[in-house]
């Protein structure tokens, strides 16, 4: 069996890896249209910002390496421009040569990510000092740019996830950051209660916030940010981070159905219209897990599980894919914010009745030094007990809340049983009841 996949990052390395686990004889060619394979994502704006120092860890496996290692045919700046559904070929454009050339396939795995958004905005063309963050090049120009320039001032645009970090990376590099996002709050998952912690912290740490203001243009080379508002952002970079849209041109171009914000629509076991074609991570439209209906959720978790799953079923192995609950987290400065499962904004604007309950207990016993208050929000159906979703901000134990409610989450546990998890407790660790067992007790 010849198995062919597009995109050597998350999803497409990770498929590729459990296809050759699974059968030692199967044919794997995998095409990435960039220099690298498997490169760390999650970890560039730390590289950017000096936390991680060696470029070289953000390099996972190099095509050389995971050849050899996993004995397949791994061949990067190949970029796959056509699908051919009749004839079950691809054709390949070598972007060192310019060739184009077709490669048969009896199964193709389409993982190709999603790109940074890039609107029309009036000057960004002239913006030369404009940046999107997605892959190592891009890491590579900012952290040039930010080395060579002596930048004082940054604009990051977008208050998402990779902005915030981005934002936090660039403070550390003794930049002066100014954040403009266009809703009246950062990190779209959580409700504007929790967002309102995020505010002043990112407020205490320096950065100047613009919030309901979108940018309406640049000028003189993007040294100027123009915001509807009708204030200006003078400053010496751009780093524009306001979401991403899917890779689906191939998809689009095979006549495969398109979902969500373009994602490529999949089945449960993650084939698209053509059974002969996956389609995993980013690019996908997927089910949320809480309420049901198809979405787009961008992370790395669900690109690796859907990468092993789709390798499984190629196999012949059970694998069906549950929907994704979005959990996520992030490290803001000081503070750890996280959530999963769908917020308020979200069971509201679908009627979904829910009743949320606020928290904020200290991280662990207040006697031992070094804890913090959590603030944990639960959402819940209270005629079920269904948990519908958590979010949290602190300084500290912040993760293994939001992990253990998605735990729950996941195995059908309610409300009510998370007043009866026992979990581990020491003093620097946590209290003999639990921020998550008290959750559960004031939900009753
Ligand atoms: P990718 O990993 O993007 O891989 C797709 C690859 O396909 C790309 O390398 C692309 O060049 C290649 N490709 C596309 N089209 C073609 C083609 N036609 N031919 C050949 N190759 C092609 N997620 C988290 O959960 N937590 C985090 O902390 C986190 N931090 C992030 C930080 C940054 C800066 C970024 C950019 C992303 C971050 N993410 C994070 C998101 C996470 O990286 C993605 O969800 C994940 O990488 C998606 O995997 P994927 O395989 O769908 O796409």
């Amino acid at each position: 069996q010849k198995i062919v996949i597009v995109g050597g990052v998350a999803g497409g390395a990770t498929a590729a890896a459990r296809l050759r686990r699974l059968n030692e004889q199967a044919e794997i060619v995998l095409f990435e249209k960039g220099e690298y394979i498997s490169f760390a994502n999650c970890g560039l704006p730390y590289y950017i910002g000096g936390t991680i120092p060696q470029r070289d860890k953000l390099l996972l496996q190099s095509v050389e390496g995971m050849s050899k290692k996993f004995n397949m045919d791994i061949r990067n700046l190949s970029e796959v421009i056509r699908i051919d559904r009749a004839n079950k070929k691809v054709v390949i454009k070598d972007l060192r040569t310019n060739n184009e050339y077709e490669e048969s396939y009896d199964k193709l795995i389409l993982s190709p990510g999603a790109k940074p958004i890039k609107p029309a905005i009036p000057g960004i063309e002239d913006a030369n000092n404009l940046f999107t963050l997605r892959n190592i090049p891009d890491t590579d120009k900012i952290k040039s740019h930010v080395d060579t320039n002596n930048i004082k001032k940054a604009v990051v645009i977008g208050g998402g996830f990779i902005g915030l970090e981005m934002a936090e990376n660039l403070v550390d590099l003794g930049i002066d950051v100014s954040l403009i996002e266009a809703s009246n709050q950062v990190m779209a998952p959580l409700d504007s209660e929790m967002a309102a912690m995020v505010h002043e912290h990112l407020v205490q740490k320096g950065v100047t916030l613009h919030l309901g203001d979108g940018v309406q243009s640049f000028e003189a080379n993007g040294t100027k940010v123009n915001v509807t508002s009708g204030a200006h952002v003078d400053t010496d970079m751009i780093i524009l981070s306001i979401g991403v849209t899917p890779e689906n041109t191939l998809a689009k171009d095979a006549d495969l159905a398109l979902g969500v914000r373009g994602t490529i629509v999949v089945n449960e076991h993650l084939q698209t219209e053509d059974e002969d074609i996956y389609a995993i991570g980013d690019a996908i439209q997927v089910t949320d897990y809480v309420n049901g209906t198809p979405t787009m959720i961008p992370l790395a978790w669900p690109a690796n599980r859907q990468g092993r799953l789709v390798a499984d079923h190629i196999n012949g192995l059970q694998a069906t894919y549950n929907g994704t609950m979005g959990t996520a987290i992030a490290k803001v400065f000081d503070l750890t914010v996280a959530s999963t499962g769908n917020n308020e904004k979200t069971l509201q604007r679908l009627n979904i009745p829910y009743r949320a309950i606020h928290i904020h207990p200290v991280s662990h016993a207040g006697y031992y030094p070094g804890g913090a208050p959590i603030a944990l929000k639960l959402l819940f159906d209270e005629q079920t007990g269904r948990i519908l979703g958590a979010q949290a901000v602190g300084k500290t134990g912040v993760d293994k809340r939001i992990d253990v409610i998605a735990t729950a989450m996941k195995g059908n546990l309610t409300v009510h049983d998370l007043q009866d998890l026992e979990l581990a407790y020491a003093p620097p660790y946590s209290s003999a009841k639990d921020p998550v067992n008290m959750a559960g007790y004031v939900a009753g």
